[in-house]
């Protein structure tokens, strides 16, 4: 079965950093994948114009997609200022009604950056949104709303997983599609003397040593009607 797999999140960089390993993974089963960004990442710079800011992220987060072979849906709205209001929420049941995911990944909801929060809280609201027939946009209600999976908060901090990927074989291309942020690399080696593939080989090597892998990511099964059954593994992996 040809799955769909739609990643919400908050800031370009985000999908990549707490699920490329596991979308590539997808990606070579011949499963579709798209990447939904809902903020324009405008404050992720130290200094400089926030619009170009905005500009250069989404050409990177355009080139993060290409590498994964993924769809991007870019929102846009304001970096810092997210929240689950009638546009984002509209915006966002319009990006899952036109793509039409079995699977939703979203940030966890007490991830620590407040976009992060209101993604997950904003993903939740547009998966049931998407199959109301009278909320009417563009795109055609869905038939079934897709099942949501949480991805880990930022630096793994916060409730455990219970679905555990192994991304070792995937894990080169997750580290190219991080460095395709090279403004967020610049950023963070200025800042705080590391870069992407640091930060990332230590998030997925703590996942990877809790399963026995060399590289892992970490799910949790959003707990909401219509639950899902068992736990044993992501559909499709
Ligand atoms: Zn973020």
């Amino acid at each position: 079965m040809s799955l769909r797999i739609m990643a919400i999140g908050a800031h370009p960089d985000d999908v990549e950093i707490l699920a490329a390993g596991t979308l590539a993974r997808y990606r070579e089963r011949g499963h579709a994948i798209a990447v939904c960004i809902l903020t324009d990442g405008r404050l992720g710079a130290p200094t400089g114009d926030p619009d170009i800011v905005a500009a250069t992220r989404r050409e990177e987060a355009q080139a993060a997609a290409d590498l994964l072979g993924a769809e991007l849906f870019w929102i846009g709205q304001p970096d810092g200022m997210l929240y689950d209001n009638p546009e984002t929420r509209t915006a966002a049941v319009e990006a899952v009604r036109t793509f039409s995911p079995n699977i939703l990944f979203a940030h966890d909801p007490n991830d620590y950056h407040p976009d992060h929060r209101a993604a997950s809280t904003i993903a939740m609201s547009a998966r049931q949104l998407a199959t109301a027939p009278l909320f009417v946009t563009d795109a055609r209600p869905l038939a079934t709303a897709p099942s949501v999976y949480y991805m880990d908060p930022l630096g793994l901090v916060g409730d455990a997983p219970e679905l555990w990927v192994d991304i070792s074989s995937t894990v080169d291309i997750k580290r190219q599609m991080l460095w395709c942020h090279k403004s967020q690399n610049e950023w963070l080696q200025n800042t705080d003397g590391i870069d992407y593939v640091t930060f990332i080989d230590r998030q997925g090597q703590i996942r990877g040593l809790q399963c026995g892998v060399s590289y892992a990511e970490g799910f949790r099964a959003a707990r909401t009607y219509p639950i899902e059954t068992g736990c044993s593994g992501l559909p499709g992996l």
